[in-house]
């Protein structure tokens, strides 16, 4: 790929708005673009990896059984008043009438229209399980929208919605979602914990956060120093110095991330709007569900937030956009650079600076990018040499161009 062609608009500054290090960076790495507070277009390259954090998701959840819809935005206030939250959401609901002024919204959440679908089709309990996913955009007229991707009034998610005929099912989809998330965010290069947001007093484990841990986070999580607890403190109220809740060790608090986050809903949505089944008992029940979501474009930003320092981003294996960045250091060399591309281009997805800059742009650019390996064509090309740098390691060395393919063969993971 030329980079002259992919638009990659770069920036020397970082917008005013810009108060934390990974909003800046999506700024002047030409991730994003904003077109209005809390509300973004998704540049070629931010798009790339959203695509990449997406393929993840989709593979862990394709083979967990889950199935992929798409439901619409746009959703009539019926379906609304029939679950109660037309006026119970409040403002963050965003709100729109169409030409026969009937009442819309665009959708925060899909609870409605999933259990509006899923009901016509329950008769009986053979029907279920079902698991059914989407990636969309959702819109939330949020107080305060910040921190870039953090806190949008649209942004993407993915949604999942579980219908099970009894509990015991349930616990069996939020348990495999639980480890499900906890695989996607490994693959994704982010450390995350699991933060119970529940007060326990329900019984049982009733939803789950998963917490990017960062100084930046707007949330506070209060965790056990002595052994796995870890909870939401706006549900638990634990201080530090508190003491732990299930084995008496000391509290500590941390700032977190949410990227993620698992309900049981239970029959809250079956029960309002009717989406019962036959039992093998003979009787009617109610369905019980589960909800599970992950901000995509909120992940996007915390594994820049993660992997990255002031002037460079570092992009995790498999969310990176490309592998490897060819950098021709002057025309001369671009000849050569797009001979390269091609040859490489059959085994690794490659990205090639053929603009007509400085070396000190191009270099700055390419770490501002974040791709780990980069392939320099430079003065050393006359010894029919070039520059390999493994970013990773933080490792530079000439190779022969003959045996730079063997070379990344060896060293690309
Ligand atoms: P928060 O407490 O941060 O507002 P939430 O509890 O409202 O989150 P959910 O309704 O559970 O969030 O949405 C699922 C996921 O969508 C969240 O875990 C988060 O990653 C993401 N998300 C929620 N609101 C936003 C937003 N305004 N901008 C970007 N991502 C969001
Ligand atoms: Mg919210």
């Amino acid at each position: 790929m030329k980079q002259s062609l992919f638009f990659i608009p770069t920036l020397k500054e970082a917008p005013k708005d810009a108060e934390v290090k990974s909003h800046r960076l999506l700024s002047r790495a030409g991730l994003v673009k904003p077109a209005a507070a809390g509300i973004y277009s998704y540049l070629p390259l931010g798009q790339r990896v959203m695509r990449r954090i997406e393929r993840i998701v989709r593979e862990e959840h394709d083979k967990r059984g889950c199935s992929e819809l798409l439901m619409p935005a746009l959703q009539p206030r019926d379906l609304w008043d029939e679950s109660g939250r037309w006026s119970d959401y409040g403002p963050e609901l965003m709100r729109l009438k169409d030409r026969k002024e009937r009442d819309f919204c665009l959708g925060p959440t899909h609870e409605e229209v999933i259990t509006a679908i899923v009901r016509d089709h329950l008769d009986s309990y053979k029907k279920l399980p079902l698991a059914l996913y989407q990636i969309q955009t959702k819109y939330r007229d949020e107080l305060r929208p910040r921190f870039g991707l953090m806190r949008g009034r649209e942004f993407v998610m993915k949604d999942l919605y579980t219908f099970s005929e009894n509990e015991e099912d349930l616990d069996f989809w939020y348990e495999t979602m639980k480890e499900a998330y906890t695989v996607i965010f490994e693959r994704m290069g982010l450390e995350t914990r699991i933060v119970s947001s529940d007060t326990g007093q329900i019984g049982g484990d009733v939803a789950h956060e998963f917490m990017v841990m960062s100084e930046v986070g707007e949330d506070t999580i209060a965790y056990c120093t002595e052994c796995s607890y870890a909870s939401n403190q706006d549900f638990s109220g634990l201080e530090t110095g508190d003491a732990c809740p299930e084995c008496g060790g000391r509290s500590e608090t941390a700032k977190g991330i949410e990227v993620g986050n698992i309900f049981k809903l239970g029959t809250k949505y079956s029960e309002s709007m009717n989406a019962r089944f036959t039992g093998r008992d003979g009787k009617r029940h109610p369905a019980q569900m589960g909800c599970y979501g992950i901000g995509i474009s909120r992940t996007l930003m915390a594994a820049v937030e993660q992997h990255s320092d002031e002037e460079s981003i570092l992009w995790p294996k498999e969310i990176r956009p490309f592998d490897i960045h060819i950098l021709p250091l002057a025309d001369e060399h671009v000849e050569k650079a797009e001979a390269l591309t091609k040859e490489l281009g059959s085994s690794y997805e490659v990205l090639m600076d053929d603009r007509s800059e400085r070396p000190g742009v191009k270099f700055k650019d390419a770490d501002l990018i974040g791709i780990p390996y980069r392939v320099v064509l430079g003065r050393s090309l006359e010894e029919g040499k070039v520059e390999f740098v493994d970013r990773y390691r933080g490792e530079k060395e000439l190779i022969p161009i003959q045996g730079l393919r063997e070379h990344l063969e060896n060293v690309i993971d």
